[in-house]
This record gives C-alpha cells, sequence and structure tokens, in this order.
C-alpha cells in the first residue's frame, strides 16, 4: 500500500501540535514542534492567522489522517464504512482507526509510534490467535489475542518500546501483560478515551459537503 515516507515532524508543525508520530524522540527535548512551534517553510512565521470553515475541516482531517499514517483514499473507506453503520459517524470513524491492528500494537505498547508498530508487523513480528498476521489495516475482532512471536521477544525495539509506554494512558478496551508480550482486545474502541484534541465533527462536516 502507498505511504509517504517523507519527514514527519512537519505534520505536528503545520497543525499547531505534537502528533507524537516518531518513537522515543517525541519525549525528549530533540522534538522539533518543542523548539518551532511555528508552521514549517519559508513563510511558516507569517502566515496569516484567518482561517475559513472549509479551512478548519481541512485541517482537522489532515490532522487525523496523519495521527493515523494514512493517505486520502484508505482514510476517507474508513469514513465510508463509518457513514455507513447506525451511530455517531464521527465516533465510529475514530474508533475504526483506533481498531486496526498496527493502531493495537501501538496501544498495547510493543512499539514506540503507529509507524514502527506498522513496521514491525510487516517483518512478521506478531501473531493474532496464534497465527502470523502481517497486515497493518486489520480491524481487531473481540478476544482477539496478540502475541510478540517468540523469536522477537528478545528484540530491544519492542522491550523498550514496552517499557517507555508504562508511561502512556492504558486503554480500558485492551488487555496487555508486558511480562508475557501479549495482549488481548476486550471491546470496541472507546472515544471517550482519546486524550488527543480531535473534533471529529469537522471532519464529518467536510465530508458531507
Ligand atoms: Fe511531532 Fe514527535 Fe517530531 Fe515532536 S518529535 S515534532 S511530537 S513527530
Amino acid at each position: 500500500m502507498a505511504r509517504y515516507a517523507g519527514p514527519v515532524c512537519r505534520f505536528c508543525r503545520r497543525e499547531g501540535l505534537k502528533l507524537f508520530l516518531k518513537a522515543e524522540r517525541c519525549y525528549t527535548d530533540k522534538c522539533s514542534f518543542e523548539r518551532n512551534q511555528y508552521p514549517p517553510g519559508q513563510h511558516g512565521q507569517n502566515r496569516r492567522l484567518r482561517v475559513s470553515d472549509y479551512g478548519l475541516q481541512l485541517r482537522e482531517k489532515q490532522k487525523v489522517k496523519r495521527i493515523y499514517g494514512l493517505l486520502e483514499k484508505s482514510f476517507r473507506s474508513y469514513y465510508v464504512e463509518a457513514a455507513r453503520r447506525k451511530g455517531n459517524t464521527g465516533e465510529l470513524l475514530l474508533a475504526l482507526l483506533e481498531n486496526r491492528f498496527d493502531n493495537t500494537i501501538f496501544r498495547m505498547g510493543f512499539a514506540g509510534s503507529r509507524s514502527e508498530a506498522r513496521q514491525l508487523l510487516n517483518h512478521g513480528h506478531f501473531l493474532v490467535n496464534g497465527r502470523k498476521l502481517d497486515i497493518s489495516s486489520y480491524q481487531m475482532c473481540i478476544g482477539d489475542v496478540v502475541t510478540v512471536r517468540e523469536a522477537s521477544q528478545k528484540m530491544t525495539r519492542i522491550i523498550e518500546a514496552a517499557e517507555r509506554a508504562i508511561n502512556r494512558p492504558q486503554m480500558s478496551w485492551l488487555e496487555v501483560d508486558t511480562d508475557k508480550f501479549t495482549g488481548k482486545v476486550l471491546t470496541f474502541p472507546v472515544r471517550a478515551e482519546l486524550t488527543l484534541p480531535i473534533t471529529e465533527n469537522l471532519i464529518v462536516e467536510l465530508y458531507s459537503r
């Protein structure tokens, strides 16, 4: 699947908040956003502050797309699926994104970022219900058990990510046993627990135009 492979810190500066797109670097003073809190580019510091309604909606969509590391086509397909289901479309959109396999690995703490989770799972380091799974967009099912493959449990990257994840908020829909390198999906993701400032209704308004 096509994926953006360029520098990502500029996205945080563009959106005006930390999106935590890298692993440990986001939590240190090497974070680019901590040092330059203005939009990227030659005229970043002189940019106009007035933004239209459309501009606000667009920025919100771009922000969420970047948090989950998706390109437009696949992001839109999540919106279409959320709109098809019964319930609040914005909340369903975020829940579907949270329910991806790569995000679940990140939330369980076996990777420092979603992009690192994607890279690790592509290399076959994780099992779901005992079978290797390397599809980052897989929608988790209630009861799915994720395990770090035995040979991969010695990987410094995974061990360090699990140690650092202790300081991150734990999601109630996941049960994790870091010592055994395993985690279980208990329920569908809960919107109320997502702490990043996201106004999902703006995205719904944008796509409903
Ligand atoms: Fe964003 Fe992380 Fe880069 Fe900081 S280090 S600007 S939080 S991606």
